[in-house]
């Protein structure tokens, strides 16, 4: 028997809501131009009524009830353990569960602390509305300590202090917003729908109503062009911000965006590795006067272990980009293989010999065959 639940999930959430319930207010993005991404392509917007969003809250409820009783009848005692979870997972067993059923009890299993809100703005709705969601979401889980959701920069800078106020109040404490970049060339060519001042006046507005902010920047997405523009404005907007958290997650141009037409065009050049982690030293450099935390988590960073928070970790991150540059060519290259492998995840992993001489063979065969 397959037990079918009915419940909508999103296709995307930031790498740090991997534990979180996703829960979905809205459909889509309302801007949906940003020529880099193509999360959305082709969908339409939509706000989606309080009552369905009501509806897949019960959903979950009842799923979690469920999977109590099965953890009772398996002995343990309604807690989502690997006894449970293995059972779920199992293609073994009476029972087949769907997918939204083994999301639910993934959740359960590390904790049910954490939920995130999907799609891509989701403050574009009605404050009551989100507010009467948030407060449906605490009555069904009394123990969720944390809701976050993303948002655009204008669309924070749409609502007043206030209302962001009573937002957080009602439990959605963090909010990722793609910064991407605070130079106004930069945001007009990748039509991100949004100037620099939109981003200051937004992100200030979050933190001034107590929401911890998350910025995502992207290195390398002004090109040949604007990266050195692109590095210290983008410092300049975040010096003004002053966000809990900068994420940098590199430009990939993927194929079939706005973005990659471009590039086949020659309207965009795009950089390589080391000329983007110049530009990401430029870019700390440039950041002053804020006590933000720098993550680097995502796997399209050449160095992952840019980790830390400023202004005291400042001079670590720049001597770890210091460190790579000093290091011969052909270890720099070694470590890209590396990392683009999936392999390496620090600089400190070159120093593994059986790892490094099979990258090491891969380079030079690259360089004899694909030069
Ligand atoms: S605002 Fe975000 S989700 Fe919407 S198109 Fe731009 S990058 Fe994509």
């Amino acid at each position: 028997m397959i037990l079918h639940t009915c419940y909508e999930q999103g296709p995307i959430r930031p790498p740090s809501e991997a534990r979180s319930l996703l829960i979905r207010p809205t459909r889509n993005c309302p801007w949906n131009k940003c020529t880099f991404c193509h999360t959305y392509k082709d969908t339409r917007f939509q706000l989606r009524t309080v009552e369905e969003i009501k509806n897949d809250i019960m959903a979950v409820r009842e799923m979690a009830d469920r999977i109590a009783e099965f953890s009772w009848q398996l002995g343990q005692e309604g807690h989502t353990n690997d006894a449970v979870v293995s059972f779920l997972f199992s293609s073994d067993n009476d029972h087949r569960f769907d997918d939204p059923m083994r999301h639910v009890a993934a959740w359960l299993y590390y904790g049910a602390q954490t939920v995130f809100l999907q799609d891509a703005d989701t403050l574009i709705m009605k404050t009551d509305d989100l507010l009467e969601v948030l407060r449906y979401l605490k009555e069904k889980f009394p123990d969720i300590s944390r809701v976050t959701s993303y948002c655009r920069s204008r669309t924070a800078g749409h609502k007043s202090v206030e209302d962001l106020r009573r937002i957080r109040e009602a439990g959605l404490v963090r909010i990722h917003v793609g910064l991407e970049s605070g130079s106004d060339d930069v945001l007009k060519f990748i039509r991100k729908g949004a100037t620099a001042a939109d981003h200051i006046e937004g992100g200030q507005r979050l933190v001034a109503a107590g929401i911890s902010l998350c910025e995502y920047v992207m290195p390398g997405l002004g090109g040949k062009r604007w990266s050195r523009e692109h590095a210290i404005e983008t410092a300049r907007v975040l010096n003004e911000i002053n966000p809990d958290h900068i994420r940098l997650r590199t430009l990939s141009v993927r194929r079939g965006t706005a973005l990659y037409e471009m590039m086949l065009q020659g309207e965009f050049q795009p950089i390589g590795d080391e000329e983007i982690l110049k530009e990401i030293r430029l870019f700390i450099e440039h950041l002053d006067g804020i006590e933000s935390r720098i993550v680097s988590d995502h796997i399209l960073n050449l160095l992952e272990e840019l980790e830390g928070k400023l202004p005291e970790d400042k001079e670590k991150f720049l001597g770890i980009i210091d460190r790579y540059f000093s290091m011969a060519e052909e270890d720099r290259l070694i470590f890209r293989l590396g990392r683009r492998r999936g392999i390496y995840r620090s600089l400190d992993d070159l120093s593994e010999p059986d790892t490094y001489l099979q990258l090491k063979e891969g380079v030079e065969r690259y360089q004899r065959e694909e030069p």
